[in-house]
């Protein structure tokens, strides 16, 4: 069985894929890693991702590999483990800006899809539900407002015991939910036959209720 879900940054999707993987006894796949993973390359490399050939070249260089270590999705690029270190904002908008370009996405089409042949998995990103699994039994979009989402990663930032200014994190959210919702290709969309499930009055233990429910388990 594939399970999709989609949504805007900061909806939850990670925090509830990732216990409602425990309680069905899925895998866990996170596709914004490695977009996270790729984006980090491209910093570390200072590689100038305006220029098409440049990244194309870069692009090339990049190995990304997906491995399971007590159920936790572990994200390699290049052999070395780099799941700590793509979860910054920094990472995160330039995977947002290059997720945009068609040759980035084909790279991690062919993962994502084997991953999802091979495994029962609840699979979370963008364009799960409208392009990568489109034959998903089941296809959640999830979403809450921008206020509740920056609010969410405020308390995150803040409980890891740094000093961040909300309306930035609103404001960087509202930039990345624009990036993705009106790129070209594989926009953030709701697919038609997947539901909405609107988080923003609701417990974390609510929405995991709410979609093993709806996975009929
Ligand atoms: O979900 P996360 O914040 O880790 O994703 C980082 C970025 O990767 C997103 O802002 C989006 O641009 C991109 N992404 C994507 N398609 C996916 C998953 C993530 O374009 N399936």
């Amino acid at each position: 069985m594939n399970i999709a879900i989609d949504g805007p940054a900061g909806a939850g999707k990670s925090t509830i894929a990732k216990l409602v993987s425990k309680k069905l006894d899925f895998i866990y796949v996170d596709t914004g890693a490695m977009y996270r993973a790729i984006g980090l390359y491209f910093i570390n490399n200072n590689t100038d991702v305006e220029n098409e050939e440049e990244l194309l070249k870069a692009l090339d260089k990049i190995k990304i590999d997906i491995a399971y270590e007590d159920g936790v999705q572990h994200i390699y690029l290049n052999k070395v483990d780099v799941s700590k270190e793509i979860r910054n904002e920094k990472v995160g908008n330039m995977a947002s800006k290059t997720s945009a370009y068609k040759p980035v996405r084909a790279k991690l089409l062919d993962l994502q899809r084997g991953l999802a042949a091979e495994n029962d998995v609840i699979m979370d990103g963008r364009d799960i539900g409208t392009n990568i699994l489109p034959n998903a039994e089941l296809k959640i979009y999830l979403t809450a407002s921008v206020e509740v989402r920056a609010k969410r990663r405020y308390d995150e930032l803040v409980e890891k015991g740094e000093t961040p200014e909300f309306e930035t994190i609103k404001k960087d959210i509202e930039q990345r939910d624009y990036q993705d919702m009106n790129r070209e290709i594989a926009p953030l969309k709701q697919a038609e036959d997947a539901i909405l499930v609107d988080t923003s009055d609701m417990t974390i233990d609510e929405v995991v209720d709410k979609i093993t429910e709806l996975a009929g388990r």
